[in-house]
């Protein structure tokens, strides 16, 4: 029988297999931050490509070797920064099937085991969050490009109710779409702006609390404002304080203004899943269009997000590279008419994995144990002199301060590199209420009490050292 695979083949998958394996079994030994830097690690790849090929296997073992003390331990339970999931390893074992199976997830009729496993991920998704069953749903790469899509979907829907068919006519010339976004969105959305051709600056930035919600009255008074109904961009799960916009008294300010709401809930709409926490994003659901990362807190192996549309005809007229929503070919959706790629790789299919994985209990025992534990961090962190919490903490981001003033911020910015340099846990950096912050971001779902009890004890012992120094 001939094989599929000729023998340095074979061994080179087995070989990755191998490896990643070892690597995510030594994970807790390592230091976070790589011991190699950019530049050098850089140098070790950068170099003429070879004239003539190498067998597999030898390419995957150079590789590997290469990479020895280059990569950060992203994955890991001492991870605290930016705002990253930690690529659970049933994931990761689905992720490797997901290259070997090599199916281009782009049509539904082509590859019936991916349509099944993400249109099943885009069923579980819209149900764990609360939202309508007939949602439209697209898998992306992430948040950035899921407010892209939903905000194309406003776009077309705004300009259609006006009698202007943007998917022909374009922009120049249309009616005008005011655009209203919390002044303490992420930076994500204003991306998302440009690359729908509404630019990031004539847009209005609507006033916001000291935990970055938007205020209702100042909603109020900008949609009042607006000529035509207005697109309005609100945010569950802000970066640093980890706030909630009051969507219960928002909404319906925009919606008595036929206006489109699109939430960024990257992170923090997975709180909708908890009963016990859902109530600090209520009437979410009442929104238009939402975006929201795979690869944060379900912890999905990069790169994985999902846009959802309430209403799917504007997403598949934004998005489908048919031009148009045409008869389907089965009565599956067709992938590529909810997002913007034509070709993709099945990125969805991880998240299935660590769904079945986790169950409907476990994806509520995540997110509420990271919640728990950001508020234990907290409230120890706040027991040390000289440490402050900034935020109130109502999810999984504390916005850490060292120290009073322009002196604390750059006794925190010492005090962080101290942290990151011994290696044992990883917080980043951020700016917060005019402070520099270390910002803490619980979201790995290897997280432990145990884990958090290093956390605190990293940064009060280099807080201790850095007093020590200047005294
Ligand atoms: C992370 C994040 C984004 C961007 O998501 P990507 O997955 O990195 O594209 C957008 N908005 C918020 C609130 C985020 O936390």
């Amino acid at each position: 029988m001939p094989s599929g695979l000729t023998d340095d083949e074979e061994k080179a998958i087995k070989s990755a297999v191998d490896a990643g394996t070892t690597y995510r079994r030594k994970v807790p030994e390592l230091p976070i931050r790589p011991s190699v830097s950019t530049d050098d690690a850089v140098a070790r790849f950068r170099q003429p490509l070879n004239e003539h090929g190498l067998p597999a296997d030898a390419v995957i073992d150079e590789m590997v070797r290469n990479s020895d003390g280059a990569l950060n331990q992203m994955s890991s339970g001492n991870f605290y920064g930016y705002v990253l999931g930690g690529s659970y390893p049933v994931g990761v074992a689905a992720d490797i099937l997901v290259s070997a199976w090599g199916q281009n997830a782009g049509s539904a009729f082509e590859t019936p085991a991916i349509t099944g496993m993400e249109r099943t991920v885009c069923d579980w998704v819209i149900d764990l969050l609360g939202l309508p069953g007939e949602c439209g749903a697209g898998i992306v790469t992430g948040a950035t490009v899921a407010n892209t899509v939903g905000i194309m979907s406003a776009r077309n829907a705004l300009l259609a109710a006006q009698g202007w068919d943007v998917e022909q006519q374009g922009l120049f010339g249309a009616p005008n779409v005011p655009v209203l976004i919390s002044d303490a969105a992420h930076s994500a959305p204003f991306a998302a702006l440009r690359y729908a051709g509404f630019g990031a600056g004539r847009v209005t930035r609507v006033q916001v609390d000291s935990e970055g919600r938007v205020l209702p009255e100042a909603l109020r008074s900008a949609v009042e404002e607006c000529d035509n109904p207005p697109m309005v961009i609100l945010q569950a799960g802000q970066i640093n304080s980890g706030a909630f916009d009051p969507f219960e008294e928002l909404i319906p300010i925009i919606k008595a203004k036929n206006g489109w709401v699109h939430v960024d809930g990257a992170f923090g709409l997975w709180l909708s899943a908890v009963p016990d926490l859902a109530d600090r994003l209520k009437d979410v659901q009442r929104a238009d269009s939402w975006a929201i990362d795979l690869h944060k807190w379900l912890n999905a192996p990069f790169d994985a997000g999902m846009v959802i549309v309430r209403n799917r005809e504007p997403l598949v007229a934004s998005m489908s590279a048919r031009g148009a929503y045409l008869p389907q070919t089965t009565d599956h959706w067709e992938p590529t008419d909810s997002t913007p790629e034509l070709s993709r790789r099945a990125r969805g299919v991880p998240s299935y994995a660590i769904l079945k994985h986790l169950g409907r209990s476990g994806v509520i025992e995540l997110v509420s144990r990271h919640c728990r534990l950001a508020r234990y961090i907290a409230d120890e962190l706040s027991k040390v002199s000289g440490l402050q919490i900034l935020n109130d903490v109502v999810s999984n981001q504390l916005a850490l301060a060292c120290g009073e003033g322009e002196e604390g911020d750059r006794l925190t910015k010492v005090v962080l590199e101290a942290v990151q340099g011994n290696g044992r846990v990883y917080p980043t950096h951020g700016e917060w209420r005019g402070r520099t912050i270390i910002r803490i971001s619980v979201i790995n779902y290897a997280t432990t009490d145990e884990h958090a009890k290093t956390l605190i004890r990293e940064i009060t012992q280099a807080w201790k050292s850095v007093q020590a120094e200047i005294e």
